[in-house]
Formats: structure tokens, sequence, C-alpha cells
């Protein structure tokens, strides 16, 4: 039986850019645009705040567009400071482009496993539910309840197989079959539910909209306290 796991955002991503009064380089949005009319012009931009100086910087969205060719349902999310939009925007790799950055999604997702299927063999979909860079390693790994090098063992000996390269990094939909390790290992790997640990660890934002953002608990330290390379 197909298991379907889910890769789940928990809140927005870190935006990676130069800060102009600090040399912190992370920023935090919080659904909050400024829109800009001139005439009949119009530009939009997503604000973000530097995580350490609280220096504010400006996305932008939309610049000198005709304020007539703008859809009426985004002029409302950007002066309502729709969140939604927020996280709709930061997906949109124009906008990375365009403003020069990049994202950091460490700790603001989660793995969604379901109930483990066949005891012989594991065949599972694994599905983004946002554009989030991750390696499968380090998925099958949370979601089996395995260690890195177990993962990778497994994989050396063949009992891994995917269609994609375990370990490079993925932000699109795959599928993989674990076959079950000859003697078994101990641990959850045939049986048992594990959530992701990239929800679990600390979440610096306050945003509460995106797929039930844990963000209040900002400053709880992980409890995994394995070191990843
Ligand atoms: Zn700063």
């Amino acid at each position: 039986m197909l298991e379907n796991w889910v890769v789940v955002p928990t809140c927005l991503p870190v935006v990676l850019r130069r800060c102009h009064v600090c040399p912190s380089g992370r920023f935090r949005a919080n659904g909050k645009f400024r829109v800009n009319a001139n005439h009949k012009l119009l530009d939009a931009w997503l604000l973000v705040r530097c995580v350490a100086c609280g220096d504010t910087a400006k996305l932008t969205i939309l610049e000198r567009v005709n304020v007539r060719s703008v859809r009426p349902r985004l002029l409302v999310r950007l002066h309502e400071n729709d969140p939604a939009l927020a996280a709709e925007l930061l997906a949109d790799p124009v906008v990375l482009r365009r403003n020069r950055v990049a994202l950091d999604w460490e700790g603001a997702w989660r793995l969604s496993t379901g109930a483990p299927g066949h005891q012989d063999f594991r065949d599972v979909s694994v599905r983004f539910a946002a554009r989030i860079p991750v390696r499968p390693v380090r998925l099958i790994a949370e979601g089996c309840g395995l260690s890195r090098a177990e993962v990778e063992r497994l994989i050396e000996e063949g009992k891994v197989v995917s269609a994609v390269r375990l370990r490079g990094k993925v932000s699109g939909d795959f599928t993989f079959t674990l076959k079950r390790p000859q003697g078994g290992l101990h641990g959850p790997v045939f049986g048992g539910e594990r959530r992701g640990e990239g929800g679990r660890r600390r979440c610096e934002s306050h945003f509460h909209n995106v797929e039930g953002c844990e963000s209040g608990f900002h400053n709880i330290r992980s409890r995994n306290t394995r070191k990843r390379p």
C-alpha cells in the first residue's frame, strides 16, 4: 500500500538578504504590505524586518503598474495585509529573483506521515505543499525514525530506491521504496508515527496563519539534540 507523506510549511521562511544596518542578513515577513498609488500607477511591496536589528526592507511586488491591469482581488489582499498572500509571493521564484533574495526554510516546515503500510517494504509518495528544498535522505530518516547515517547505509545497500537523487536537495514530489533491512533495525522504521523535526525546531516568526504555524513556541529549543551535519 502506498503511503503518503507531505512536507508542510508551518510558517513563512526566513528571507535572506543583506541588511544595510547590521550584519545579520536574515529577514522575516509578517504579512504586511505597502501600496503606493501615483496617479494611475501602482507600486506594492512586501515588508520584511531584519530579525537582528528590526530594520525594515521592502520586496518589490508591483512596480509602476497601471492600476487597471491589477486584479481587484489582488489589490484587496494587498490592502488587507493578507498573510496568505505573503506566503504565495515568497513561493514565487519570479518575486525572489526580482528582489535578489533567497529563502531559508530551516525550522519552517514539518513532515506529516501517515500510518506505515506494508511490513516487508514501504512504498512512499512524498508531496511538497510548498517548494521547500530538503534532502530526501533527511525526510526518509525523519519519516522512518532512522538516523541519516542509517539511511545512507540503506541507500548504499540498495535498500532505498527512488528515481530522484536521494542525497541532493529536492523541492518537488517524489516516491521511494524502502526494503526491510535483513535482521531488522530497531526503532520505528516499520511501525509508529513520527513528526518531522522541521516543525519541531525553533521558529523565529510570529506568524500564525500559514498551515497552523507553531511560532508561539519561538523560544523553545529543539528537543532533538542530535548534531546535524
Ligand atoms: Zn539588521
